[in-house]
């Protein structure tokens, strides 16, 4: 087992503060993930769990706060955005291939375009993804030729091809048919098994209980609690992770 550690943490958030208009969804965020580690951001909607996310990549900037990934400094309004999209990967909801470029395309184009690196190399690395996904036969389809579930491994394989530090996960199975999530949910999994550092947000509470080290539970803008997934699916200490697991569980 993999052990959660505060000490040189890959990814670290401190005193994150984030408002949108007058409404403050982040009011102070604290968070550490060692390399190789996966953590679980779990709590009700609203709550800022995608927001927490967007600040890691740089999508949505912070208002107060430090965020590093490794020797990046991701509040630094000078942050190497390439870098930055190297180091850090997202797979949303909504999986958003472009609907007239390949599978292939699909997966190695930003390694090409955004790191410039060669093609028939991004290439040979993307076709290897795409069989780890179990999708090797699929390279020259377009996404509308493929299943929900197919297109969002489509899309891990993607988050993958940049040889990303971490990669974060938003909701991946929330917009699949049920039949779909199996599979994604596996395919989640083995990307956090091969090493990747992972951080997920998820209401598949079963799975954050099964392929996290540690699970985070948000609720208005803050961490209310945080722990090891047996000790907190089965012994939550704050009342609102109580009162939250209660309705999920
Ligand atoms: P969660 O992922 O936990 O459901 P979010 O991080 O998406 O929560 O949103 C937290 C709060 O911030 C919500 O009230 C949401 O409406 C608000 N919010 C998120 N993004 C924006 C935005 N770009 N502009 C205004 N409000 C936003
Ligand atoms: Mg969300």
């Amino acid at each position: 087992m993999r052990q959660a550690t505060q000490d040189g943490a890959l990814v670290s958030l401190r005193g994150v503060r984030k408002a949108f208009g007058n409404i403050e969804v982040l009011r102070g965020v604290d968070l550490n993930v060692a390399k190789g580690e996966v953590v679980a951001i779990i709590g009700p909607s609203g709550s800022g769990k995608s927001t927490i996310l967007r600040t890691v990549n740089g999508l949505t900037p912070v208002d107060h706060g430090v965020i590093t990934v490794g020797d990046i400094t991701v509040t630094d309004p000078k942050v190497d955005k390439v870098a930055l999209r190297h180091r850090v990967g997202m797979v949303f909801q909504q999986y958003n291939l472009f609907p007239h470029k390949t599978v292939l395309e699909n997966v190695a184009m930003a390694p090409i375009q955004v790191l410039g690196e060669p093609r028939r190399h991004v290439e040979e690395r993307a076709k290897h993804l795409l069989a780890g996904m179990r999708l090797p036969e699929k390279a020259l389809s377009y996404p509308g030729e493929l299943s929900g579930g197919q297109q969002q491994r489509v899309a891990i394989a993607r988050a993958l091809c940049m040889q990303p530090e971490v990669i974060l996960f938003d909701e991946v199975t929330a917009a699949l048919d049920p039949e779909m999530v199996k599979e994604v949910l596996s395919a989640v999994r083995k990307v956090a098994e091969d090493g990747m550092t992972c951080i997920l947000v998820t209401h598949e509470m079963r799975f954050a209980r099964e392929a996290a080290n540690c699970v985070y539970f948000t609720d208005k803008g803050v961490i209310v609690e945080q722990g090891e997934p047996k000790a907190f699916f089965t012994n939550p200490q704050d009342p609102r992770t109580k009162e939250f697991l209660d309705k999920v569980l």
